[in-house]
Formats: C-alpha cells, sequence, structure tokens
C-alpha cells in the first residue's frame, strides 16, 4: 500500500494492489473498512472495478439456473414464508399496541373527573 488509508483517501494504486491480491490481512482490513465507511472511496471503488470489469471472474452459466432451481426448493419456499409471516405477525402485535394504548387514553380521557379537568386546565393557563 502506498499510502496511509486512515488519513487520506484510496488511490488508484490501492485499487490495483487490492486486485493483484497484494495486501497483507491488516491492509485488506484497512482497505475494507476504509471502503465501508467512506463514500468518496466507496464510490472510487466501485467505479475502479466498473473499469476493471473484464478482470474479475465471470460467474459461471449454469448459476443462474442453479439459483433458480434452489429458491423454489421447499426448505427454502417455507423459510421465506415464515419470514413473511412473522413480518405479519409483527406487525399484527404493533397495531395491538397501538389501538389498545389509543383505548385507553380515550377511555381515561372519559373517566376524568370534570372537575378535575377544569383543574389541570386552569392549572396549564396559569403556568
Ligand atoms: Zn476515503
Amino acid at each position: 500500500m502506498t499510502t496511509t488509508i486512515s488519513n487520506i483517501h484510496l488511490s488508484e494504486q490501492d485499487f490495483e494492489a487490492w486486485e493483484q491480491g497484494r495486501l497483507s490481512d491488516a491492509q485488506m482490513e484497512a482497505f475494507l473498512t476504509h471502503t465501508a465507511n467512506c463514500p468518496h472511496c466507496g464510490d472510487a471503488w466501485f467505479a475502479y472495478m466498473s473499469r476493471h470489469a473484464e478482470a474479475l471472474p465471470e460467474p459461471p452459466a449454469y448459476l443462474a439456473q442453479e439459483i433458480t432451481e434452489r429458491v423454489h426448493q421447499p426448505d427454502v419456499v417455507i423459510a421465506q414464508k415464515a419470514r413473511t409471516t412473522s413480518k405479519k405477525v409483527q406487525l399484527l402485535l404493533y397495531s395491538l399496541k397501538v389501538g389498545v394504548a389509543l383505548a385507553a387514553s380515550i377511555y381515561m380521557l372519559f373517566a376524568m373527573d370534570p372537575q378535575m379537568f377544569e383543574l389541570m386546565a386552569n392549572f396549564t393557563i396559569l403556568k
């Protein structure tokens, strides 16, 4: 690595070093940490990869077919359904909580002694 990553942005040389696998473990960690936290270098890295797209390994042709088949297998479908269902249950529970809180507020408002209500109103005005 030609530069101290923590202080300044990554350079083309840094991206080349990454591409050619010349980074040590510590440098790789610093590189990834910086690109993850610095939008400027994240964009620059993406732009670098876009320019060097031919250098990136092509995904095998059978991969799309394999992924499509895997997605339709029962265990994946069940897992997906369970996630969707649990989100619906979460929404229902949230709605119930809001509903109960609203009902309690309305009940308290009506259950409140009118004199107490007047007292509170006057107290607020006097303040
Ligand atoms: Zn940066």
